[in-house]
């Protein structure tokens, strides 16, 4: 079971300090949001499986953490100043605004029906902001519309600094930015948001078979993080609609609970960006369509050393969205079960090593001394595993707790009771069948790390 509707898990997320509004106690600010005190944890748990599976299980990639602001000429090479636009419409009567391209019925205006629309023209994505004191327009950067054009400044770098060869990719998550037109759908399509990027460096000629592979790659990885292989779909991009660096993309659509739509895409962007950013271009045969004239001082190529000849490598790009990602997890993962016959409970049975809170220790009697004290102990030692935030509640109320637990997916509750001051074990509540259990607290290092195998 999902959620039935995205009402139901932006609820959850306010309720239990997953999301709030960004600036919400001035009227907030359309397409941001805040994570909090649980949202952090999930987000951070989510990106700390990608890159694990990204860099630290492979031997052939590395990691990178560039700047987001990026120059403008390399913004201009990329191919984003120019083309980097959605059409904008204007509706003359109500004076909203709105993607061409997403207006549900043809020529009328989704807010009041008008069908005097202005024609569409091209709207530029990126936020500009000045750099240094004087803001006359003469300096500025922009805040990158996506976090790959530094992986491909840094190429030379990162070759230069490792023994890497091709193929290899580098790796690299962090925030984005577009001036979307309509943001909506809660974190699906937001102003500010997070990106995970691979870019895997490969020769032409395998960049077909490389692109398979990462596809798949990529829907495993999602399937193992919880999501059921039936809720994605592959979809290829039509030709048309291919952006202008692509060769190829298919994009892994989600159905999520406003409709079925991308979650990530995985495209084979070619030699294009290696390429546009490479000084002396006619040393090399580059098979996309490229920016001429490059200002940049570098040569962005390997060599081939059977054929001792210079190449630029393509890159097949997997790019999935951090918050979409989040989305997607929180709603397959929410549950509406009866308790028995006059009592609900919700809980988000995600996978351990994403849930926010990894194990809350219960003191059966709030304040009592002894109770708190083991308890305190109990969890040190469990966080002292390492495998992510482990509370203590000091409430003493054990119903409540578990509510609240299973609401943000907490895989374990250990209560601590006087009959533990006697048998030295704690009784030990799954979050998915409710069963509890004595477990020795001698074992309970073990019994908490199986729940992360
Ligand atoms: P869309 O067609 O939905 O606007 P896109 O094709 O422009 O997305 P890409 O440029 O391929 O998106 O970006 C890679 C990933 O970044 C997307 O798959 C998505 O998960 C995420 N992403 C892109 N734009 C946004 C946004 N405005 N809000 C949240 N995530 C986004």
């Amino acid at each position: 079971m999902t959620a039935q509707t995205m009402e139901e898990l932006v609820s959850l997320c306010k309720r239990r300090g997953f999301l709030f509004q960004s600036n919400d106690i001035y009227g907030g600010i359309k397409g941001l949001y805040d994570y909090g005190p649980m949202g952090v944890e999930f987000k951070n748990n989510l990106k700390q499986a990608w890159w694990k599976s990204m860099v630290y299980e492979r031997d052939d990639t590395e990691g990178l953490d560039a700047s987001i602001l990026n120059s403008p000429v390399v913004l201009k090479h990329s191919g984003h100043e120019d083309t980097f636009t959605d059409p904008l419409v204007d509706c003359r009567a109500c004076k909203s605004r709105w993607r061409a391209d997403q207006l549900f019925e043809n020529n009328k205006c989704p807010n009041c029906k008008s069908e005097d629309l202005t024609e569409p023209r091209p709207f530029n994505l990126m936020f500009k902001t000045a750099i240094g004191p004087v803001d006359d327009g003469s300096s500025f950067a922009y805040l990158r519309p996506e976090t790959c054009q530094q992986i491909f400044t840094n190429f030379k770098n990162i070759l230069d600094s490792t023994s890497r060869t091709v193929p290899f990719g580098i790796a690299q998550m962090g925030k984005a930015f577009r001036n979307e037109i309509t943001p909506r759908n809660f974190i699906f399509r937001v102003r500010e948001f997070e990106q995970m990027e691979l870019e895997f460096f490969v020769k032409p000629g395998t960049d077909d078979e490389w692109h398979e592979y990462w596809i798949n790659k990529r829907i495993e990885w999602w399937v193992n993080q919880g999501i059921k292989k039936e809720n994605l779909k592959k979809i290829e991009v039509e030709k048309n609609e291919l952006a202008h660096y692509s060769k190829r993309t298919v994009d892994i659509n989600y159905v999520f609970p406003h409709g079925e739509e991308e979650l990530e895409g995985v495209a084979n962007r070619t030699d294009f960006d290696l390429g546009s950013h490479t000084k002396n271009q006619n040393d090399f045969k580059i098979t996309s369509e490229v920016m001429k004239n490059s200002s940049s001082t570098t040569k962005l190529a390997v060599q081939d050393l059977e054929e001792k000849k210079w190449y630029i490598p393509y890159v097949i790009e997997p790019s999935a969205g951090v918050d979409r990602g989040v989305l997607a997890l929180l709603n397959e993962a929410y549950r509406e079960e009866n308790v028995d016959k006059d009592n609900k409970r919700i809980l988000l049975s995600l996978k351990p090593h994403l849930s926010p809170i990894k194990a809350a220790v219960i003191p059966l009697k709030k304040n009592n001394e002894e109770l708190v004290n083991l308890s305190k102990e109990i969890k040190s030692n469990l966080q002292k595993l390492g495998l992510g935030r482990v509370v203590l509640e000091n409430s003493g109320n054990i119903g409540k707790n578990y509510r609240r637990h299973d609401e943000i997916g907490t895989p374990i509750c250990l209560t601590v009771d006087f009959e533990t001051l006697e048998d030295e074990s704690v009784t030990v509540r799954d979050r998915d069948t409710m069963k509890q259990e004595r477990v020795s607290i001698e074992n309970l290092s073990e019994y908490y790390k199986k729940y992360f195998n």
